[in-house]
């Protein structure tokens, strides 16, 4: 079934019947998600705009060059002051997004462990933001034309390299990662037969389990890394809340991923999106700071006084572009779903079941919408609805007379 008549099979009747105090919460819970991301970005944007034209990129930029002539080390000082201002301005919307985790029961992280992550989380931004934006402004200096270009070049072996070390140093920053081979062999066993049945062998020491339950209690699995730091990692809750064979399932649908090169394939997508995003930032950039520059206190594109305005051409401009990335990443969660589907064929008695099984406990642990606004689906949904993923497993049989499995063969 095309995910599209899924949905409407969805809308019509759900499969996974939320008890109805389940679904209050869920509908609730839906309202302060969609108002948190949308009031939060509509708040970031609009006080950012507000410091950016009082001034403040003239005042930061003055700052700099009294403790140095040098433009490399100014923007030291530039880059994480205004990083600093931006997660000032987004410390409400944060503070009240871990509220309403808390209250729906999805976080049980305490408020002094949160700001700790926060905090990580911020020191992380400031190194990254140091090195990517002190090497944007060089190019700027250099070619005031065409640094978009170059920046761009920069960009995609930055997103590689950042995607490699992630799991290595950026991850063990927040959780702990054990071999699950080490924790849990029996399920480790079981998740092999998975990899056998794709014709893969993942080596066991690339299947992690991790420590979620010290903060979420719902359940997940996810791939990450690049090459030789590529792996799995299922989450502690998932083991704890899903049946065996929903587990199979989880893991199925990751290892998709995996198979299927989704990492490597969504760095590629998003390098063409983000080809043209510069190219736009650079003609905002070009145009407001000839527009509005003079009053702003931005004297050039390529001086340090402009990084303010920067940030908000480049918020924006993120912002604008959630519905592509989102549907690219909708379109291979649908592919790794299909997969996962296919690669437990065999391994349990009745595969179209037990998707919709684990979906379905997915929607009652993370209190998904049943019927999410499709303007919402369209803008922020970064996978399909869960009752339409339930939907399409429920009717995808590819062993059935007339139909073909999309990656396996009929035989096996
Ligand atoms: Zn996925």
């Amino acid at each position: 079934m095309h995910p599209a008549v899924a949905l409407l099979a969805a809308a019509s009747q759900p499969l996974c019947k939320l008890p109805p105090d389940k679904l209050a919460q869920a509908i609730a819970l839906s309202h302060w998600r969609t108002g948190l991301y949308f009031g939060g970005t509509a708040w970031l944007l609009a006080v950012l705009w507000i410091v950016v034209r009082m001034g403040a990129g003239s005042a930061v930029a003055h700052l700099a060059s009294r403790v140095s002539a040098n433009p490399w080390f100014q923007g030291l000082i530039a880059i994480p002051l205004w990083l600093l201002i931006l997660s000032a301005i987004e410390i409400p919307g944060t503070v009240l997004g871990h509220w309403v985790s808390l209250r729906f029961g999805l976080s049980i992280e305490r408020w002094p462990n949160w700001w700790i992550d926060g905090l990580k989380s911020t020191a992380i931004t400031l190194v990254l933001g140091a090195i990517a934006l002190s090497i944007l402004y060089a190019l700027m200096r250099r070619s005031p034309r065409r640094w978009w270009m170059w920046f761009w070049l920069i960009t995609v072996p930055l997103e590689v390299l950042v995607t490699w070390a992630a799991p290595l140093v950026i991850d063990p920053l927040f959780n702990h990662f054990t071999p699950l081979a080490q924790t849990d062999p029996a399920l480790a066993d079981q998740l092999e037969r998975v990899a056998a049945r794709g014709g893969l062998h993942i080596p066991p020491s690339r299947i992690f389990l991790m420590d979620a339950s010290t903060r979420v209690t719902g359940a997940n699995a996810y791939v990450t890394g690049l090459g030789a730091s590529k792996r799995i990692v299922v989450w502690d809750t998932t083991v704890r809340i899903e049946t065996p064979e929903e587990i199979l399932f989880t893991y199925g649908h990751e290892q998709g991923h995996y198979v299927l090169h989704h990492i490597a394939k969504g760095i590629g997508y998003s390098a063409i999106v983000i080809f043209v995003f510069y190219w736009f930032a650079f003609c905002a950039m070009r145009w407001l700071v000839r527009r509005c520059g003079p009053r702003w206190g931005v004297s050039s594109v390529e001086s340090w006084s402009s990084l303010g305005l920067l940030l908000l051409v480049g918020l924006t401009l993120n912002f604008l572009a959630q519905p592509i990335a989102n549907a690219i990443s909708r379109q291979i969660e649908h592919q790794a779903d299909v997969y996962g589907e296919e690669v437990i064929h065999g391994l349990v008695p009745d595969p179209q079941a037990t998707v919709v099984r684990s979906f379905c406990s997915d929607e009652v642990v993370w209190l998904d919408d049943p019927q999410p606004n499709p303007f919402v689906v369209f803008w922020t949904y970064s996978h399909p609805p869960t009752e339409e993923r339930a939907a399409f497993a429920a009717h995808y049989d590819p062993w059935l007379p007339g139909h073909e499995p999309k990656y396996f063969s009929k035989q096996k």
